[in-house]
């Protein structure tokens, strides 16, 4: 059993990195994929533990990129995976870059957040995170302040697109990062596909062979938010679609209750050695 999709609380998961490291090897995962938002210091740090421990790691990063859709945008997470000795230096330039793009959304969403009636402050949010600040932590210090009663909550009233004090961020376009991770030495797939949105699968399998032919690589067929359903959906849209796939939970400690490493939500994740060494095949390939 392996897990390509975990964030460490260098990002927005609670777990330090050696607590990640730990939690696999007695979930019996045996190889992880560490999949911070805009950083590899997770992964960093995890490397020497996992060598102690006999756990595979893979080193992974999670993008928000944002893709036109019709008349409108769309935020499309991506996963990048470097399985060739890891990102060039220029990438890790291009996601540093990342990093101050969403301070400047976090002074923004304190703004707002104040705007709307709330008592927060970008140090105490900023208190929680490490080499970053996300919405996930705004949602804890709102539940501290008795503004919610669950993260889920948070997102709903203040934090989600869809809320009045949502702030946009400057994200990168998916054709930018597509082209990016590849120059970095990486291969992208698309994450959690369910969370798209889409209601029509005829319109959903439009827009995936769309970012296909624009050189996204992979396509996330197992995890946490998907049905039985959804993974035959995707394992035969990766198969017409030539797509390499990938699968993992998603695991973000207790920002994310509910939700095993390796096995997912109620057992409902479960990859393959073979999914990974299909990843290694790929990419040992010069292209
Ligand atoms: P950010 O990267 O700061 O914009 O925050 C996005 C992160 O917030 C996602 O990667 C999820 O971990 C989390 N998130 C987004 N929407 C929700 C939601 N409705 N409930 C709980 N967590 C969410
Ligand atoms: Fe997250
Ligand atoms: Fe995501
Ligand atoms: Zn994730």
């Amino acid at each position: 059993m392996i897990d390509l999709h975990s964030h460490t609380n260098e990002s927005d998961g609670t777990n330090t990195p050696a607590e990640l490291v730990d939690a696999a090897v007695k979930a019996g995962v045996e190889a992880l994929g560490i999949t911070d938002h805009d950083t590899f210091a997770g992964y960093e740090l995890a490397v020497p533990l996992g060598r102690e421990r006999g756990l595979d790691l893979v080193c992974g990063i999670e993008l928000s990129t944002r893709a036109v859709l019709g008349r409108g945008q769309k935020t499309v997470h991506m996963l990048a995976y470097f399985l060739n000795g890891g990102p060039t230096a220029a990438f890790r330039a291009w996601v540093t870059a990342l990093l101050a793009s969403r301070r400047d959304r976090n002074i923004r969403l304190i703004r707002s957040l104040n705007e709307h009636g709330i008592d927060i402050s970008l140090g105490e949010v900023e208190a929680l995170g490490r080499s970053l600040t996300g919405r996930p932590h705004f949602a804890r210090v709102l539940m501290k302040k008795g503004y919610v009663g669950s993260t889920e909550e948070a997102f709903r009233r203040y934090l989600a697109e869809s809320a009045p004090s949502f702030v946009e961020r400057d994200s990168p376009t998916i054709e930018d990062a597509i082209n990016t991770v590849a120059g970095g030495g990486g291969i992208s797939v698309i994450a959690h596909p369910v969370r798209l949105g889409f209601r029509k699968h005829e319109d959903e399998e439009h827009f995936i062979a769309g970012l296909a032919g624009k050189g996204m690589r992979g396509i996330e067929v197992w995890h946490s938010d998907h049905s039985a359903t959804d993974t035959v959906r995707y394992d035969a849209l990766a198969k017409k679609l030539g797509l390499l796939r990938t699968g993992g939970t998603d695991f973000h400690g207790a920002n994310k209750p509910g939700l095993e490493l390796g096995t997912g939500r109620n057992g409902n994740v479960h990859v393959t050695r073979g999914v990974l060494e299909e990843l290694r095949t790929a990419a040992a390939v010069v292209r």
